[in-house]
């Protein structure tokens, strides 16, 4: 509305300290320029090398683009002929990686951002297979050019691209059909790097074949995996990321509010969830729930967990077992709204009732909001997925974070909001863990699946003893994260 755009106008940070670029028509995407309505500032500011780094990203977008001249001729060298693998690719004006959905709307936030961050680092452009709703949920994150993928891209059968294809990089190194020396190489080359990925197809995360991958046109990727802190072992790219991200933590935090704006639709249900129930609070406390128990939810040990969590952390206040109205002139009572996300209503109805049967020994005032209880996961169901990414914003928008074990969606919340959110730790056995929870030493999201083999040596290693700033995650012991 009118009086929106006018605070926004008046808002000296709507381009979030140079992230974004301006000019960008508004009325076409509200959350752009909004959404520093809604966020505090964030207290991470982007290097001016990352910023320049966008603009010039955003440029060769504009001249690679589709359709575009270099696209087209690009696009060529997929369709002459039958015989792809002999073909000399030869070099290019513009190469590219193509993202092609797969797995919950978590994971692929956080594996656009990977692709994209690929791109950055070895000046492709990124295209992204619009999936069912890829084109529904975001705007277009760069001007003038679009990021979806055309319809009529001549690969466009993706889901033949699996673990198996013979077109993969981990396929076409296990037969021989593809290597440095060979004069003769494909115009593409698919990458998989799904959880499921096998040592050979991890290669494209070893230095030693980034200057075979530089000589592909055409790189097709299938994740559902945070690859970023992979990235940052591969020696040829340190120097380019510590310029690009003095601070490490930083990368999906920046990255994500780059590229992720919800579209006026999902837009809508963010704003007026939020200028509903959460607007007029002292402070907001977001709480997601994500199990992956068995059995038929609640849980009353999950339950019981997060209760213990948000006392044990003062993040919310006890309640006084007495029931005795507590007399305080409810002039000066402090607020909270807890913001919960779940697919089921089981847990909200007892943090509810718990606020709102006793009174709590501080005299806050506890209200209890969850927007949807979808159930099941509808991966790719439309509705359904724009709530699920209204609620991952939402939950970005407060001010202290409870999240769950192994859950991309608690991730991609966590790193935009740039919190450090409380992890509730996964159960064993039924059984709630003691202590509950614990607070995540950074935002980052972490790479639930990476490469453990030796580039080089190929003997297994420790990669989370490499370098100080990657470290195993807190909820997945494999995992990596920046630290
Ligand atoms: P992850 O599986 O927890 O890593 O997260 P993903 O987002 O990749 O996949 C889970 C999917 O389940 C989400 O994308 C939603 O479709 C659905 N989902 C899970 N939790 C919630 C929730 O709290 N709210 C809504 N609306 N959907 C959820």
């Amino acid at each position: 509305g009118d009086a929106s755009s006018q605070a926004v106008d008046e808002h000296k940070d709507k381009l979030l300290d140079g992230l974004l670029s301006a000019g960008f028509d508004e009325k076409s995407c509200l959350s752009r320029y909004q959404s520093v309505l809604y966020r505090r500032p964030s207290p991470h500011k982007p290097s001016s090398y990352l910023q320049s780094r966008l603009r010039k990203y955003e440029d060769l977008h504009k001249q690679c683009g589709p359709y575009t001249e270099s696209y087209n001729k690009t696009v060529e060298k997929l369709k002459s002929g039958h015989h792809l693998w002999t073909l000399y690719s030869g070099p290019t004006e513009c190469n590219y990686i193509v993202w092609i959905a797969s797995s919950g709307l978590g994971n692929k936030l956080l594996t656009v951002a990977s692709a994209f961050l690929y791109a950055l680092l070895t000046n492709r452009v990124l295209l992204v297979d619009r999936g069912k709703d890829m084109g529904d949920l975001f705007c277009e994150p760069f001007p003038e050019m679009s990021w979806l993928l055309p319809l009529d891209f001549p690969l466009n059968q993706f889901n033949k691209f699996e673990r198996r294809s013979p077109e993969s990089y981990g396929n076409m190194l296990k037969t021989n059909a593809i290597s440095n020396t060979m004069n003769s190489l494909p115009p593409f080359l698919y990458l998989h790097l799904n959880h499921d990925y096998d040592d050979q197809d991890k290669r494209f995360l070893c230095d030693q074949d980034q200057s075979l991958l530089q000589k592909i046109p055409w790189l097709i990727t299938r994740s559902n995996e945070y690859f970023v802190p992979s990235l940052f072992l591969i020696s040829s790219f340190e120097q380019e990321l510590s310029n690009l991200f003095p601070s490490k933590v930083t990368v999906f935090h920046h990255l994500g509010r780059y590229l992720f704006h919800p579209s006026n639709a999902v837009w809508g249900l963010i704003t007026r969830y939020y200028e509903a129930y959460l607007a007029n609070a002292d402070e907001r406390v977001g709480i997601q729930i994500r199990t992956f128990e068995h059995g038929t939810p609640p849980f009353q040990h999950v339950m019981d967990q997060i209760v213990a969590c948000f006392l044990k952390e003062k993040i919310l206040p006890e309640v006084d077992p007495s029931q005795e109205p507590i007399l305080t002139a409810s002039g000066n009572r402090k607020s909270k709204a807890v913001l919960i996300t779940s697919l089921h209503s089981g847990y909200f109805d007892k943090i509810r009732n718990m606020y709102w049967e006793k009174p709590t020994v501080t005299g806050e005032t506890i209200g209890v909001y969850q927007p949807s209880h979808e159930e099941l996961q509808q991966t790719e169901n439309n509705f359904h997925d724009r709530k699920a990414w209204a609620e991952m914003y939402l939950l970005s928008l407060t001010d202290v974070l409870i999240t769950s074990s192994w859950s991309t969606f608690g991730y991609v919340a966590q790193s935009l909001a740039g919190l450090k959110p409380w992890i509730l730790y996964r159960p064993e056995n039924h059984t709630a863990p003691d202590p509950p929870c614990h607070r995540i030493v950074s935002m980052e999201p972490c790479f639930h699946a990476p490469p453990s083999l030796d580039c080089r040596a190929k003997t297994r290693i420790d990669n989370g003893a490499l370098v100080p700033h990657i470290r195993h995650c807190e909820d997945v012991s494999v995992g990596l994260k920046l630290v």
